[in-house]
C-alpha cells in the first residue's frame, strides 16, 4: 500500500487533495440547503409559529404566522380528516368559517363539514392544493353536517356527495337543493370573503336560477373540481403587510361568455403532460419570500389546544414559556431576496378564479 501511494502523493499533492476534498464537500452541501423542498419542511410542523397573526406572499406562494386552530367540534361544525392536520387559518378566517357556520344553521343548513384550511404554518402541502398556503382559504363540504356526531373514524373515511355529473358538467338535479343556494350566498355575503371557487356546473346552476339580488355571484368563480366542495378565501388581513391580494374579480355576475368556455372541449382535454411536476413539488425556501425561513424558525406554541380558537377577542397563538416568541421583521415589497422577478412571491401569479385557456391540472 505504502508504495503504492507515496511516489503519487507529496505533502502539496495530500494539501490539493484536502482541499478539492473540502470543495466537493461544500458543493455537495450548499445547493442541498438552498434546495430544501418547502412542503417537506412546512408539512412537519405540527403546530403555528406562535406570533401574532400573519400572512406572508401569495395564497399560492407563502405562508403565515400566528396560525389558530378551528376546533375539531363546534355547535354548527365538524372537522374532517382530522389526521391531516390541517385545521389551521389566519384567525380571520376561522372566525369567518364559524360565522357561517351560525348562519347558515340559522338559514337550515345543519351545520359544516370543513375540509382542508391549511397547514400550522402554512406553505406548500405534500398532496393537493395549489393554494392553501397563507391561511386564507378553506373548504367546505356541499354535504350537510349529519344528524349524529361523526366518530374519527368516519371523519377519515366518510365520502362527500359528487353534485356535478363528470360528463355533462352539470349538476346533478337531484341532489341540489336550494339550501345549497343559500349556503353559497351567506358565504359571499360576508366583505372579508373574496371570491368562492365552485364546479362550473355549480356556477351555471346559480347562474340559471338565482332570482333577485345577483350582485353576490360576482365572488362565485367556477374552476376544476371542486365539484364536492366550495372553497372559499378571504382577503388580505390587517397586520400582514406581506400578503399579496388577489386581483378583484370583474363586476358583473360572470355568467357570460367566461362560464361559456367552461362548457366547450377546451378545459375538459386531457393534460398533455400530465407527469410533469406541480409547483408547489418544486417550491423550495428561495422561492418563498423570505421571511418564510422565520416562520418556519419561530418557536410553537405549548399544545395545540392552546392555539385553538375560542371566539371572542382577536386571538393570536400563545408561545411555550420558553423561548420568548420573537416578532417577525417587517416584510419589505421585494420579500424575496436575489430571486429573479419571474420567480419572486410578489409578481403576479396566474389568477386561480379566472379561466384560464390551459390543460385541467391534474388534480388541485
Ligand atoms: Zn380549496
Amino acid at each position: 500500500m505504502k508504495t503504492v501511494m507515496r511516489p503519487f502523493l507529496g505533502k502539496k499533492s495530500l494539501l490539493a487533495a484536502a482541499l478539492g476534498l473540502l470543495a466537493l464537500t461544500g458543493l455537495a452541501v450548499q445547493p442541498a440547503a438552498a434546495e430544501e423542498r418547502a412542503k417537506d419542511l412546512f408539512s412537519a410542523k405540527k403546530l403555528p409559529a406562535a406570533t401574532a397573526a400573519q400572512s406572508i406572499g401569495f395564497y399560492s406562494k407563502g405562508c403565515f404566522a400566528g396560525g389558530v386552530a378551528i376546533p375539531m367540534d363546534g355547535p354548527t361544525w365538524e372537522v374532517m380528516r382530522p389526521s391531516r392536520n390541517r385545521r389551521w387559518g389566519h384567525p380571520a378566517m376561522i372566525a369567518v368559517i364559524e360565522q357561517l357556520s351560525r348562519d347558515a344553521a340559522a338559514d337550515g343548513w345543519p351545520g359544516l363539514l370543513i375540509g382542508d384550511i391549511s397547514q400550522p404554518r402554512g406553505g406548500p402541502m405534500m398532496t393537493g392544493h395549489a393554494s392553501h398556503q397563507i391561511g386564507l382559504d378553506a373548504d367546505i363540504w356541499l354535504t350537510p353536517m349529519p344528524s349524529r356526531p361523526l366518530s374519527t373514524a368516519q371523519r377519515e373515511s366518510m365520502s362527500a356527495t359528487l353534485m356535478v355529473d363528470e360528463k355533462t358538467h352539470l349538476v346533478k338535479d337531484a341532489l341540489w337543493t336550494p339550501a345549497h343556494t343559500k349556503l353559497l350566498k351567506r358565504a359571499a355575503s360576508y366583505s372579508q370573503v373574496e371570491r368562492i371557487l365552485v364546479n362550473p356546473g355549480i356556477k351555471k346552476k346559480l347562474c340559471d336560477t338565482v332570482k333577485g339580488d345577483r350582485s353576490w355571484l360576482r365572488k362565485i368563480r367556477p374552476f376544476w373540481g371542486h365539484d364536492y366542495h366550495f372553497h372559499m378565501r378571504i382577503g388580505c388581513q390587517p397586520g400582514s403587510p406581506g400578503c399579496k391580494a388577489q386581483e378583484a374579480t370583474p363586476a358583473d355576475d360572470g355568467c357570460g361568455e367566461p362560464l361559456a368556455w367552461w362548457f366547450t372541449q377546451e378545459p375538459w382535454r386531457p393534460n398533455k403532460n400530465p407527469d410533469a411536476p406541480k409547483a408547489r413539488d418544486l417550491m423550495t425556501m428561495a422561492n418563498l419570500p423570505s421571511q418564510c425561513r422565520a416562520v418556519l424558525d419561530a418557536p410553537g406554541p405549548a399544545s395545540a389546544e392552546a392555539a385553538t380558537y375560542h371566539g371572542g377577542s382577536v386571538p393570536v397563538a400563545v408561545a411555550a414559556p420558553e423561548p420568548e416568541a420573537p416578532s417577525l421583521p417587517a416584510t419589505t415589497a421585494s420579500g424575496t431576496a436575489g430571486l429573479p422577478s419571474a420567480v419572486n412571491a410578489f409578481t403576479a401569479t396566474p389568477e386561480i378564479g379566472v379561466p384560464l385557456p390551459r390543460p385541467r391540472p391534474p388534480g388541485n
